[in-house]
């Protein structure tokens, strides 16, 4: 009877590294909050395709979650077309603090940095925090030298390095999609895995902190859920966000989308009156996206059905 009870809910176990692969798998990816689709960029859209239609063949192969959400945001990271990594914006003093953060589904494992400015890719500090330290989260200067000497790979010259893509006074400046970024995977063993990468909301203080690094407001997943949220990241963390999602699905026993926009529109929209949006998924391959006072919010995802699908406005 308790045993029943303990497999029924959403505890942490271990899987074997040798699991009998299911046919089933999902990916789902998001690029921010978008407040005029005509200014999503062609690029942004292709890069989201791009990293979508790689976790699939990943997926597909046996790769683990964990691994696909690391490998798709490390791109993500690097493309310089998002407020994450490389296109992260700049705080009020002008420098870039990135904030990042990763949770494996079944362990329950996590790994958060938070005001970095010098990890090439804020998710692999995470991902060092979560498998090389006894600890779950970094922060500042000195946690960010911690991780270098752990083997986080940094930038030579932040100041040239990061270019904040959506930079008014830049030429290209486009001010379509906000472009934090996130992914949420499972795989053929039925692990979930999330991530969320950002360099944070532009005009926020030197040192302050948003919600894509703190578990359970941006990133969370356990045995049924994995989602990556993003949006006016201080509502987020007083309200637990994905966290409180995903526990409502669970314990309501409601549908993982009903849960989502009743938190998103109804909490996030009609109380706090704030914009944002939250990405998804269930073991059973559910594809759940949730966004208010947006016009969307840009995002990518593909199963072992369906064909990668881009887009701004939620299906
Ligand atoms: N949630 C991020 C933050 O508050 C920003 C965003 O997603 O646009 O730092």
């Amino acid at each position: 009877m308790l045993l029943a009870f303990i497999f029924a809910t959403s505890g942490f176990t271990q899987e074997p590294d040798n699991c009998s692969l299911q046919e089933r798998y999902t990916v789902l990816v998001h690029g921010g909050t978008v407040y005029n689709e005509k200014r999503v960029t062609d690029a942004q859209l292709a890069l989201i395709s791009s990293v979508v239609t790689r976790a699939r063949g990943e997926l597909a192969a046996g790769s683990r979650s964990l691994d696909v959400v690391v490998n798709a945001i490390i791109t993500l990271e690097d493309s310089g077309l998002l407020d994450a990594g490389k296109g992260s914006f700049r705080n009020t003093a002008g420098f870039v603090e990135t904030d990042a953060s990763l949770m494996e589904g079944h362990t329950g494992r996590i790994g958060a940095v938070a005001a970095m400015q010098r990890l090439k890719n804020p998710i692999l500090g995470a991902r060092i925090v979560m498998e090389d330290t006894p600890h779950v989260f970094f922060v500042g200067p000195t946690g960010e030298a911690t991780l270098i000497g752990f083997g986080a790979e940094q930038v030579d010259e932040p100041s040239s390095y990061f270019i904040p893509y959506n930079n008014p006074k830049a030429a290209n400046f486009k001010a379509g999609a906000v472009g934090t970024v996130g992914a949420v995977a499972l795989d053929r063993c039925g692990n979930l895995a999330a991530g969320t990468s950002t360099g944070g909301y532009r005009g926020k203080l030197p040192g302050r902190v948003g919600d894509s690094p703190i578990i359970g407001a941006s990133t969370y997943a356990n045995d049924l859920y994995a989602l990556s949220a993003t949006g006016k990241g201080e509502n987020f963390i007083r309200r637990s966000v994905t966290f409180d999602i995903a526990k409502r699905a669970e314990y309501q026993g409601v549908p993982l989308q009903q849960a989502a926009d009743y938190v998103v529109h109804s909490l996030l929209g009609d109380v706090d009156r704030i914009d944002g949006a939250i990405i998804a998924i269930s073991r059973e391959g559910d594809i759940v996206l949730s966004a208010v006072n947006v016009v969307g919010e840009l995002h990518g995802y593909a199963s072992q059905s369906h064909n990668t699908t881009v887009g701004v406005k939620l299906p």
